[in-house]
């Protein structure tokens, strides 16, 4: 893989996202041997919304979780049918639900009762009826999850305590057809045995709802919660443990006869493509600073927020990283403070980090940087020019590797 870096670095520059799509499809194999196809796969766009990735996970997934107008319209453009479109967010616009209904995608996740009433309403003035899902925001997440929105106050779905008159009012409403639920509840958590015990949380609070509001759905949206191996130490997730807990209590699920129509989705963004990318940037500068040796590199927070510690981390840890190449041979290791090329102290890609040696021109490589990169980062900030995007997948036998940069604009005003 180093090799197939230092070509991209070298043809194509630098600073530069590569995603090696064909981990990508390998990893949705393994959800779907897992858990013995019983689970199907939600793509939570979010994560990675590239149009060429979105185009590859046509054919891979089964449904594409969208969070705005903005993704809605982007999903469509590449060819997504409606019908396998799901909407979630907690600030849906009205024109936003319009286009939505127009286009019938599959299902609208209403976050509030308010939302489903809007939903109805919009549905109604074109004449049609709009299925949705009920978000339910549950009380409880096991510990280990690095973000965990369950059991205090949240923007997102129906909170589990009133939930059954939220049913009630939906439920009156004509002009939508509640087809099922959504939880989504935390995520970034490593721990096989937290993991499994979340889907047995949603799985008893999706059967008391359903049995007690008499809803035999068509679809249960899992989740995923699975986290990433972003820093030393870390491992990725495998989903053995998970499955043999999970699988038996799903196909149970499956044989009651007010489930036996549901299709279950298990919904993550980071899992499928956040190991699959790398980040590449290249040392600018090199200096020594009150002891300190510090490489300031040609990209960094404007990119990749989430490597230098501000994407929800409470303390800066360092991302996993890399030397990719260099024409120097090896140095001996030694520690480096790593800075990006913004004017702000916050712009750090990482502190004490040990290399063989970095100087001027040599190239790094961050991972887990497919999902949450760009388009998560404030790309506008200090108008750099956008990270080049570089697609690497196997083509007729043989290593295709593409570039698919597309004009993400810097802020030139003109
Ligand atoms: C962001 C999001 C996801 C994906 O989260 P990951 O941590 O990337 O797996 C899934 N579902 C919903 C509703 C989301 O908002």
């Amino acid at each position: 893989m180093k090799d197939i870096l230092a070509t991209i670095a070298k043809d194509h520059g630098t600073p530069c996202f590569v995603y090696f799509m064909d981990q990508v499809h390998a990893r949705i194999d393994s959800i779907r041997r897992a858990f013995d196809g019983l689970l199907g796969v939600s793509y939570a766009m979010k994560s990675n919304p590239h149009p060429e990735i979105l185009k590859r996970m046509m054919s891979w997934v089964d449904t594409l979780d969208i969070s705005s107008g903005g993704e809605l319209a982007t999903g469509i453009r590449v060819g997504w049918p409606a019908e396998r479109i799901s909407f979630t967010g907690p600030a849906k616009r009205p024109v936003d639900l319009e286009e939505s209904v127009k286009h019938q995608i599959g299902e609208v996740i209403v976050e509030s009762v308010n939302e489903a009433r809007l939903v109805d309403d919009k549905a109604r003035s074109a004449g049609k009826k709009q299925r949705i899902l009920v978000r339910i925001a549950p009380k409880k997440v096991p510990k280990g999850f690095g973000v965990n929105m369950a059991g205090k106050p949240c923007q997102f779905g129906i909170d589990e305590e009133v939930l059954d008159a939220a049913l009630v009012d939906i439920k009156a409403l004509t002009h939508v057809r509640l087809c099922g639920f959504h939880i989504y509840s935390g995520t970034q958590c490593l721990k096989p045995d937290a993991i499994a015990e979340n889907y047995e949380i949603f799985l008893e609070i999706f059967r008391r709802f359903s049995s007690a509001h008499d809803v035999a759905p068509e679809k249960l949206i899992f989740g995923s919660g699975i986290g990433i191996p972003y820093h030393d130490g870390d491992q990725s997730v495998v989903l053995d443990p998970i499955a043999q807990r999970i699988q038996p209590q799903l196909a149970e699920l499956k044989r009651e006869p007010r489930f036996a129509a549901a299709q279950l989705l298990l919904e993550t963004g980071r899992y499928l493509v956040g190991e699959a990318g790398i980040y590449l940037t290249r040392v600018l500068n090199r200096k020594l600073s009150r002891g300190s040796h510090i490489c300031v590199f040609d990209g960094g927070m404007n990119h990749h927020l989430g490597a230098c510690g501000h994407l929800g981390m409470v303390l800066h840890r360092n991302y996993q990283m890399f030397k990719v190449g260099s024409d120097r041979p090896d140095a001996p290791e030694q520690a480096f403070d790593l800075f990006g090329p913004l004017c702000t102290s916050i712009d750090t890609l990482g502190r004490g980090v040990k290399f063989p040696g970095l100087d001027v021109g040599d190239v790094i490589g961050v991972r887990c940087s497919g999902a949450y990169g760009v388009t998560a980062s404030p790309v506008f900030f200090i108008s750099h020019d956008p990270p080049k995007e570089i697609m690497v997948e196997t083509k007729d036998g043989r290593t295709a590797i593409e570039d698919i940069s597309i004009a993400r604009s810097r802020a030139v005003v003109s």
